[in-house]
C-alpha cells in the first residue's frame, strides 16, 4: 500500500543530493512543504540579509519542483502545527527532512517525532547537511572532538562520504489542492528602502545558481586557493556559503566535485585539500554546537564569564559603519553592509577589532553579522566568534591580537580592497593607504584625505588598545 508522503524541505533547498527527498519519492504521492518557523527559532530566526536570500531559493526551489511537475505548499508558524495540518488535510501517514544541527532545531526535531509517532504517523531524517554527523566523528575515547587537527584527521581517514543522489525520478506529487500562503506575503525581501539592489547584483541564490558558482569556481580560483585564499581582492574563495547555508547545495557534492576536479588535475591537490579542510571546518562548527549547545551564547571556556566587556554605543555603531578609522576594518564593514558578506581573512581582524581593540563582548558582534550577512549560520557565526576572541574551543589564543594596519599591509598589499569599500581614501599611496594617520600632511592633501572630516581619525590608537586588552586577557588567564 503507498502512502502520502510529507517532505518538509528546511535548509535543504535542493532536488539533487536530498537523501529525504529522495526517499520521499520512492514512496508514493509527495507533498513538498517548506514552513517558515520564525516561531520556533525564536531569537535564532534568520536575519534581514538572509530573508532576503531565502525569498529568492525559495523562488527557485518552486520552480524547479514545477519542472518535474509538483509545487511547493508554504505555512508560516510553528513546525509542529504547520505540519499537523497538512498531514490531517492530505491523509499523508509519514513525514521526512534532512537533519539540522542547531540546538534549538534538535530539541523541535526530537519533540516533532514523537508527537507525529503518537499520532500513528512516520517519520525519519536523513543526513544531508554535513560530510559526517556529529555522532560519526570520535576521539579514540569515543569522546567528541574539541580540537580540529585531529578532528579533521579522522574525517581525513574515513575517506570520501557516499557519492551525491540524483534529481529523483518519475515522482507522483499528491494530486489535492493543498492551501498554501503565498511567498510575497511573507514579507522577506525589503521594499522601501530596497537595500538588496546591490546584493541582488552579487547573487543567484538557488541550486542552479549554486552549481554554476562551484563550477566557475573548481575551473579557475580554486587552483590558488591554497594561497589565494588569504587575499581578499584575489577573488580565490568559493563564496559557497550561503548556498550551502541554505542546502542550495550538500557538502558532500562540493567533496565530490572537488575530488573529481583533483582526480583529473584541474585543480592541484594542496589547493583542493586545502578548500576541503574549510568544508571541514564547517563540520567541526556543527560538531562543537552539537556537543556544546549552550554555546550560543555562552563561552566555551567559562574563565572569559569575567571577562571585562566594555559597553561602548559609540564604538558599536562606529564598527558597524565602517567608521574605525582602520581601513581594513571599515572595508570589511561597509562590503558587508552593501553585498552581505565579508571573506574570512576581513571578518577575523573586524571580528578581533571589536572584541580586543574596543572590548566589546563578542556576542554583539555576533548578532550585528546574523542580521547582515546572507550565509549567516549559527554554528559557523559562533564558531567564528568565539574563536577570533579566544574564548572558543581550539581558539586564537588570547594574545593573538590583529594589527590591522600589519593585516591590511600584508593580505592587500596593493590596496585594491580598501580602494574598492572606502573610495574616499583612494588617492593615497599604497605606503600609508593602510595607516592614514601617518601620511605627511601634503601627502594626505594630495589625495584629498582630511582626517576627522573625509575620513574619521582612528577611534582607538593600536599600541594603547592592544596593552589595555592584553591587561584584560592575562587577568581572566590568570583566574583559570
Ligand atoms: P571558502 O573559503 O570558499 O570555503 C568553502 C566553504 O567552507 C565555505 O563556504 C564555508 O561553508 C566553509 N568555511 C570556510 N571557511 C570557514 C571557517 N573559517 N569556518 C567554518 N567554515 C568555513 N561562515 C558562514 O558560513 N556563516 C557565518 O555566519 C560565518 N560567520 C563567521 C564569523 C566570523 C567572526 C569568522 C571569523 C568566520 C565566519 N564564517 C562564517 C566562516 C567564513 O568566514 C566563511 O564561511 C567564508 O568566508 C565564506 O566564504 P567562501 O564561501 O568563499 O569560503
Amino acid at each position: 500500500m503507498t502512502t502520502t508522503t510529507i517532505h518538509w524541505f528546511r535548509r535543504d533547498l535542493r532536488l539533487r543530493d536530498n537523501p529525504a527527498l529522495t526517499d520521499a519519492a520512492a514512496q508514493g504521492p509527495l507533498v513538498c512543504l517548506f514552513v517558515l518557523d520564525d516561531e520556533d527559532a525564536g531569537s535564532n530566526a534568520t536575519g534581514a540579509a538572509s530573508r532576503w536570500w531565502l525569498h529568492q531559493s525559495l523562488v527557485a526551489l518552486i520552480k524547479d519542483l514545477e519542472e518535474l511537475g509538483g509545487k511547493l505548499i508554504l505555512r508560516r508558524g510553528k513546525a509542529a502545527e504547520a505540519i499537523s495540518g497538512v498531514t490531517a488535510e492530505t491523509g499523508a501517514g509519514r513525514v521526512v527532512w534532512n537533519r539540522l544541527y542547531e540546538p534549538w532545531s534538535v530539541k523541535r526535531d526530537k519533540e516533532l517525532k514523537a508527537a507525529l509517532n503518537d499520532d500513528g504517523i512516520a517519520a525519519e531524517s536523513f543526513a544531508a547537511d554535513m560530510i559526517r554527523e556529529p555522532w560519526e566523528v570520535e576521539t579514540k575515547a569515543g569522546k567528541p572532538f574539541s580540537v580540529f587537527s585531529p578532528y579533521w584527521r579522522v574525517v581525513q581517514a574515513q575517506g570520501d562520504p557516499s557519492p551525491p543522489l540524483p534529481v529523483p525520478e518519475k515522482v507522483t506529487f499528491h494530486d489535492g489542492d493543498i492551501p498554501s500562503d503565498l511567498l510575497d506575503d511573507w514579507g522577506l525581501q525589503p521594499t522601501k528602502p530596497n537595500w538588496a539592489a546591490e546584493i541582488a547584483a552579487e547573487w543567484t541564490p538557488g541550486a542552479t545558481g549554486a552549481a554554476q558558482r562551484m563550477a566557475e569556481f573548481l575551473s579557475g580560483p580554486a587552483n590558488d586557493y591554497k594561497d589565494g585564499r588569504n587575499f581578499p581582492a584575489m577573488g580565490a574563495t568559493s563564496c559557497m556559503s550561503a548556498h550551502l547555508h541554505f542546502g542550495e547545495v550538500g557538502p558532500r557534492q562540493l567533496w565530490h566535485a572537488t575530488r573529481s576536479a583533483m582526480e583529473s588535475g584541474s585543480v592541484n591537490d594542496a589547493a583542493g585539500w586545502a578548500f576541503l579542510r574549510e568544508l571541514g571546518w564547517r563540520d567541526f562548527n556543527r560538531h562543537l554546537l552539537f556537543y556544546n549547545p549552550d554555546t550560543v551564547t555562552e563561552n566555551f571556556r567559562d574563565n572569559f564569564d569575567a571577562f571585562p566587556w566594555r559597553d561602548d554605543e559609540r564604538a558599536f555603531t562606529a564598527w558597524t559603519k565602517g567608521e574605525t578609522g582602520y581601513p581594513l576594518v571599515d572595508a570589511g564593514m561597509r562590503e558587508l553592509w552593501r553585498t552581505g558578506i565579508m571573506h574570512n581573512r576581513v571578518r577575523m581582524v573586524v571580528a578581533s577589532f571589536l572584541v580586543k581593540h574596543l572590548m566589546i563582548d563578542w556576542r554583539q558582534g555576533e548578532a550585528w553579522f546574523r542580521d547582515t550577512l546572507v550565509d549567516a549560520d549559527l554554528a559557523n557565526n559562533v564558531g567564528g566568534w568565539q574563536w577570533t576572541a579566544g574564548c572558543g574551543a581550539d581558539a586564537a589564543p588570547y594574545f593573538r591580537i590583529f594589527n590591522p594596519v600589519a593585516q591590511g599591509e600584508r593580505f592587500d598589499p596593493k590596496g585594491e580592497y580598501v580602494r574598492k569599500w572606502v573610495p574616499e581614501l583612494g588617492a593615497l599611496p599604497n605606503k600609508f593607504l593602510h595607516k592614514p594617520w601617518e601620511a605627511p600632511d601634503d601627502v594626505r592633501a594630495d589625495a584629498g584625505v582630511a582626517l576627522g572630516k573625509t575620513y574619521p581619525a582612528p577611534i582607538v590608537d593600536h599600541p594603547a588598545a592592544r596593552k589595555r586588552a592584553l591587561a584584560a586577557f592575562g587577568a581572566i588567564k590568570n583566574s583559570e
